[in-house]
């Protein structure tokens, strides 16, 4: 993580310098300019900074039982193929996760699953753009609408992608496709924050006023609360970080999408099997995941040549010790991905050039 931002160090110690002689931590200038700086990049109307990427999809759900579109045991259907923080969102408001597989060339949510899920109790989709590749389509659009569902993304690993298809507002870029979006600038997120942080995203007057009310003790003004809510800001120091970092978010990702196609083009091995790159949308790579089915094998290999790797997910949620008593249907391609996951390098400082390289050492396993 130092490495990670390290080209940034002057920039970020004055930043943060500027907030501490300045003497106003919270609910300031850096808050609000980055708030209308990434409601900018996502288009949409509202953003509202959080504590954390959960807490952005804690407080939508939350939200939407305050306006009552959503009850106690209403159900959301969440991808089974991604970060427990995605379920755990549902169910910590007393809402019912219902799993849904993922297709095996986005990794994503398989919208042509959907329809057999429904029931009368579901309110929302939640898709997750998962190691940042969008998870958008004609199919998720047309059940939402046909079932008066919300459809909540899940961009934590996906800010600045691009869908092939427009979504309910008009505009492509993941974060501003749905109802409301949840990000998080987890410092190994593509926008890192030197901490926790995370943020909402809607074109809902109603909805953004809510969120932000609950995230503030539930008080739409000082002393005055109409909800019993959290504390659940961000602060102007991670705010100014952010500021600093996002100047150079679009060349972080371009040099992740090279890298990528770097890999892709280099590794030619039939034991590994490369992510697919869809040439209608543009994927951000928080993840570059390949698949190899001797994957304890092949991490040690690799990690013999210097080169490390990791798994996102080696447990998926409903096999959690927290998750066991939940219901779900079969699961078959999330528990094969699973199996075989593994995340090579790229995030900063890795380059086209070094993934060459490991791409070639790859080729020799
Ligand atoms: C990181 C992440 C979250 C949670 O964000 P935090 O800021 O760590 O709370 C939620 N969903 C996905 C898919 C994530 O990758």
């Amino acid at each position: 993580m130092a490495l990670a931002n390290a080209p940034y160090m002057d920039e970020l110690k004055a930043a943060a310098c500027e907030v501490i002689e300045r003497g106003r931590y919270l609910h300031s200038t850096q808050t609000e300019l980055l708030e209308q700086e990434i409601a900018a990049l996502c288009q949409t109307r509202h953003c509202v900074s959080v504590s954390n990427g959960l807490d952005a999809l804690r407080l939508i759900l939350r939200a939407y039982k305050e306006l009552g579109i959503m009850r106690d045991g209403d159900e959301v259907i969440v991808p089974a193929n991604t970060y427990v923080a995605s379920v755990l969102a549902v169910s910590d408001n007393g809402l019912v996760p219902v799993l849904c597989d993922v297709r095996e060339d986005t990794m994503n949510l398989d919208s042509g699953l959907l329809e057999a899920l429904i029931t009368p109790r579901t309110r929302a989709i939640m898709p997750v753009h998962l190691y940042g590749t969008p998870c958008w389509d004609n199919m998720l659009v047309q059940v939402a609408r046909d079932h008066d569902l919300r459809i909540i993304e899940d961009n934590a690993q996906a800010i600045g992608a691009r869908s092939a298809i427009a979504g309910f507002n008009g505009t492509f870029i993941t974060g501003g496709l749905g109802d409301a979006a949840g990000i998080s600038f987890y410092p190994t997120k593509n926008l890192g924050a030197l901490g926790d942080g995370g943020a909402v995203f809607t074109n809902d007057d109603e909805l953004a006023a809510t969120v932000r009310a609950l995230a503030n003790y539930g008080s739409d003004r000082r002393y005055h609360n109409i909800y019993q809510g959290y504390n659940c800001r961000l602060d102007e120091i991670q705010a100014a970080m952010l500021r600093v970092k996002l100047r150079y978010l679009d060349q972080e990702n371009k040099t992740r999408n090279a890298v990528a196609r770097a890999y892709s083009q280099a590794i030619n091995n039939p034991h590994v099997k490369t992510p697919v790159i869809f040439e209608d949308m543009e994927q951000i790579w928080h993840q570059y995941v390949v698949r190899v089915e001797s994957r304890d094998d092949f991490r040690a290999y690799l990690a013999d040549n210097g080169v490390g790797t990791d798994i996102h997910y080696a447990t998926p949620a409903h096999k959690q010790p927290c998750y066991i008593n939940l219901e779900h249907g079969a699961l078959p391609v999330t528990e094969r991905l699973a199996d075989e996951v593994v995340s090579l390098p790229i995030a900063h400082p890795i380059t086209p050039d070094d993934a060459h390289a490991i791409a070639e050492i790859i080729n020799r396993y």
